[in-house]
């Protein structure tokens, strides 16, 4: 078994963390925020992640992944108020037809992201084989890079050394270690990073029968310039947001909560989950980059000693809900890979996690830069008023299939499938007869019950102070 070092103790790490140390490696964990969660993890101070606020769902892919991995982590979930629900029975029984065998596959178990954090970091905190050192920035790499290929043999943090035989960089978005390993002599990591200029303007609720609404097509919905996002949480509470283009000037008054408010009133089917009580002001984020590195350059490694997972490897417009699914499932095969080839051959450890990844994680990733990158240009079209028109036959399909998921049972399982990253959209539509169901629906995309851009920026501008 072997000594791993993991870098950041957010959500893939410990999740790693936990994976690895069940394995049997000797694991230590080195966190720069420097407290534990605290009894009630609202109150936890976490400047290490900025989204830390801001609507969360775990998808079915998670919650699977838990189940067979880590039960307790849900135990732990459902105990601090989490709540057990399911992703495709949000819609109403017209959509879905009613229970039927096999929907269980789309259960979840809700949460906001400090309690969902709390839960892993709890069961993180007592498992065996894990140290965690909190209050520990990491600076810089320890390396052998007397040979063609820099070997990590460790990290720096806070004036010390720390020798692992293998180093996993679990830092999220803001990662700086693709930049260290440049910095190593060696080739250049493959990096590639764009602002994709999405904002998000959230607020969570308290409902006051306790029961939290559902009823709307899906948990996020479509509406010309904007998007809308309704999640259930835990402890009776929800949260609703907002996702705009950041460019677009005229919405930024939704920072205001009596502005937000007015404008999310607009939506018919989302102004039920407004009577409630609000237990936040508008939460906003934006400067959110697509940031992608690989450690394995044209078939060959460029560092050994050294991997990353979730965030670190990948991050991109989060409005999908899939950065905790992609990191628990990055944490199974970096597990995989260590069983199965150990560290003792560092070359072929990086280059069997890089082919791991890029046959699991790497369609779920491409998928979502895809469906961003549409979507915001479908936004950026309807403020200029234009209809959006692209060649690519994969938008209008999955246009359609959104369409078509609103009143066809089916569709609404095969919708949520890819939706809860049980299946990508190249799998599912690998099915001629899925896909000639689908396209019956193709067509402009539908959009119900809410404002046009015109009453929308109106009533923004109306109420902004
Ligand atoms: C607005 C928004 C909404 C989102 N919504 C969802 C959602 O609904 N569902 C979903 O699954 N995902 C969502 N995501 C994505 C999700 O938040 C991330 O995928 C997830 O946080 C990744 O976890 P991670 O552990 O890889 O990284 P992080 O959570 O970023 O953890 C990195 C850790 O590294 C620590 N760190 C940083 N630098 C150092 C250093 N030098 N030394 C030591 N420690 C350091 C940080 O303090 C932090 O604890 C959303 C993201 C955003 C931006």
């Amino acid at each position: 078994m072997s000594t791993v070092t993991v870098l950041g103790a957010g959500l893939t790490g410990l999740t790693t963390a936990l994976l690895l140390a069940r394995d049997g490696h000797d694991v230590t964990v080195l966190e720069r925020d420097p407290a534990p969660p605290p009894a009630d993890p609202l109150a936890w101070q976490r400047r290490g992640v900025a989204q830390f606020r801001l609507l969360h769902i775990m998808l079915p892919r998670w919650r699977a992944v838990m189940a067979a991995e880590l039960p307790d982590v849900l135990d732990a979930l459902v105990a601090a108020g989490g709540m057990r629900t399911n992703l495709l029975h949000l819609r109403p029984p017209a959509a879905t037809g009613g229970r039927r065998e096999g929907d269980e596959r789309f259960d979840v178990v809700t949460g906001r992201r400090p309690v969902v954090e709390a839960a892993v970091a709890a069961i993180a905190e007592r498992a065996g084989g894990i140290r965690i050192l909190r209050g520990v920035a990491v600076d810089a790499l320890l390396a052998d890079a007397s040979g063609a290929v820099p070997h990590v043999t460790g990290v720096r943090a806070g004036g010390r050394e720390l020798a692992s035989d293998v180093v996993v960089d679990a830092l999220g978005r803001r990662s700086p270690v693709a930049g260290w390993v440049g910095a190593l002599g060696g080739r250049p990591p493959a990096r590639e990073r764009a602002d994709l200029g999405f904002v998000y303007y959230a607020r969570h609720f308290r409902a006051a029968s306790g029961v939290t609404p559902t009823g709307l097509d899906a948990a996020l919905t479509h509406h010309d310039s904007v998007s809308v996002l309704t999640l259930p949480a835990d402890n009776g509470v929800h949260g609703v947001a907002i996702t705009a283009s950041a460019r677009d000037r005229e919405l930024r008054g939704l920072r205001d909560p009596a502005c937000w408010d007015a404008a999310i009133r607009l939506f018919d089917a989302t102004a039920p989950w407004l009577d409630s009580e609000p237990v936040t002001g508008v939460d906003v984020m934006a400067g959110i980059e697509d940031r992608h590195q690989e450690y394995v350059v044209d078939g060959t490694p460029v560092v050994t000693g050294l991997v990353a997972v979730g965030d670190a490897w990948a991050c991109t417009n989060p409005s999908l809900g899939r950065g905790a699914s992609m990191g628990a499932v990055h944490a199974q095969l970096l597990r995989d890979v260590l069983a199965a080839h150990g560290t003792d051959d560092a070359d072929t450890l990086v280059r069997a996690f890089a082919d791991a990844t890029a046959t699991t994680l790497t369609p779920y990733l491409d998928s979502t830069l895809v469906f961003d990158r549409h979507r915001l240009a479908e936004i950026e079209a309807e403020i200029a008023g234009m209809p959006y028109r692209t060649d690519d036959r994969g938008w209008a399909v999955s246009t359609a299939l959104a369409a078509g998921a609103a009143v066809d049972p089916e569709l609404a399982r095969v919708h949520t499938m890819i939706g809860g990253m049980l299946a990508t959209p190249g799998e599912v539509f690998s099915d001629a007869a899925v896909t000639g169901r689908v396209l019956e629906h193709a067509g402009p995309p539908r959009r119900v019950g809410g404002p046009t851009r015109e009453e929308l920026v109106a009533t923004v501008a109306g109420t902004r102070v």
